[in-house]
C-alpha cells in the first residue's frame, strides 16, 4: 500500500457509493440515515485535516487507518507521529449540547444516552499499543478525542479528559506548530510500517444494494441540491433548481467516473454514457469526449473505453 494514501482523509467505498446515489436521489430512507452518519464522520476528519495542513506541524499527520490487532479490527481517524510519540486522534463531529454524568454521555435535548466515545478511544489505544508492541516497543502512545464541530458543547466535562474541544482547536494548533519541516528517518519508517499494516477492506463493510435499473439517470447537480442538470448553451449545462452552470466536459468526466465506480462490470461505450446521462448530451459530444480523454479498444461493432 502506498504511504501517500494516508496523507488525506478519504471516503470509504461505502460512503462514496452512498454519496453518488444520494446525488441521484436514489437512496432509501434507511440508507440516507447511514449516509448522514458516515458523511458527518468524514466532514469531521476533513476539518481536522484542513486545520493541521494550514500550519507546519511538529508531528507527521496521517489519516484513515484500518488495523487488525489481537483478532479485532479497529479504525483510526488520524495519527500524529514524531520521534518519541504517536498520538491517535478520534474525531467526533457531534453538534449541539451533551451531558457527561458518571461516565455516561447523554444528549441534552432528550437525555438519550449515547455511546461513550472515551471507551472507544481507550479500546483503539489498547489495540494500537498491542499492534506496535514488538516492532516499536519504546514509542509512547497517546490518544485524544477531537470534537471538531464548532457547535459542540459538553456539560460537566471531567477535568483532564483526553479531548480537544472546539474552543481549544486554535490552541491545539499552536501547540503542534513548528517551523521544522524535516521528517526524520525514524518517523517515516514508522509511517511506512503503519501503512503496510493498513487493511484496505473491512470484513464488516456493508454492501450498499442498488441496481442499474433503479438508479436515476441524468447528470446530477454538484451542489448537492439533488436536481439534474439541463442543457443550457453549446458547451454548458445548468441546474434548474440552484442555477449553477457546469461545462459539458467537466460534467461528462464526473458521470463517467461515477458510472465506472458504481457499475465496474458494465462497459463504457458512447451508448451507455448517453443513456446514463439520460440523453442530456448528444452522442456526438460524448464520442468526442471519450476519444479525447479515455483509452479505447474495438470489440466487434463497438468501441469500449477505459481509464
Ligand atoms: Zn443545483
Amino acid at each position: 500500500m502506498n504511504d501517500n494514501f494516508h496523507d488525506k482523509p478519504r471516503m470509504s467505498e461505502e460512503l462514496q457509493t452512498l454519496h453518488y446515489l444520494h446525488l441521484r436521489n436514489s437512496l432509501s430512507s434507511e440508507d440516507i440515515q447511514r449516509y448522514d452518519t458516515l458523511q458527518k464522520g468524514y466532514e469531521g476528519e476533513m476539518k481536522l485535516y484542513n486545520l493541521v495542513t494550514s500550519t507546519d506541524t511538529k508531528g507527521y499527520f496521517r489519516f484513515d487507518f484500518l488495523f487488525s490487532s489481537n483478532g479485532t479490527e479497529f479504525q483510526i481517524d488520524s495519527l500524529a507521529i514524531d520521534d518519541q510519540t504517536i498520538t491517535l486522534f478520534e474525531v467526533k463531529y457531534y453538534a449541539g449540547d451533551f451531558i457527561h454524568d458518571h461516565n455516561q454521555w447523554y444528549l441534552a435535548s432528550n437525555k438519550q444516552e449515547i455511546r461513550n466515545p472515551l471507551i472507544q478511544l481507550q479500546r483503539s489505544e489498547f489495540l494500537f499499543r498491542h499492534l506496535l508492541r514488538d516492532t516499536y516497543p519504546n514509542v509512547t502512545i497517546k490518544a485524544k478525542l477531537v470534537f471538531a464541530h464548532e457547535e459542540f458543547m459538553l456539560y460537566q466535562a471531567p477535568l483532564g479528559i483526553p479531548a480537544i474541544f472546539p474552543n481549544q482547536l486554535n490552541r491545539f494548533l499552536s501547540s503542534i506548530s513548528s517551523p521544522k519541516k524535516y521528517i526524520s528517518k525514524r518517523v517515516s519508517n514508522i509511517a511506512n510500517h503503519l501503512a503496510s499494516l493498513h487493511m484496505s477492506k473491512s470484513a464488516y463493510a456493508k454492501k450498499v444494494t442498488y441496481t442499474y435499473e433503479t438508479v436515476k439517470k441524468g447528470i446530477p447537480c454538484t451542489s448537492k441540491c439533488r436536481s439534474f442538470l439541463e442543457k443550457y448553451a453549446q458547451t454548458l449545462l445548468h441546474c434548474p433548481t440552484c442555477g449553477i452552470t457546469l461545462k459539458n466536459d467537466d460534467a461528462l468526466f464526473a458521470i463517467i467516473k461515477e458510472f465506472y465506480f458504481l457499475f465496474p462490470e458494465r462497459n463504457i461505450t458512447t451508448g451507455a454514457i448517453h443513456e446514463w446521462s439520460n440523453y442530456t448530451l448528444s452522442k456526438r459530444k460524448i464520442l468526442h469526449f471519450l476519444n479525447k480523454h479515455l483509452k479505447s479498444v474495438k470489440k466487434g461493432r463497438f468501441t469500449h473505453y477505459y481509464f
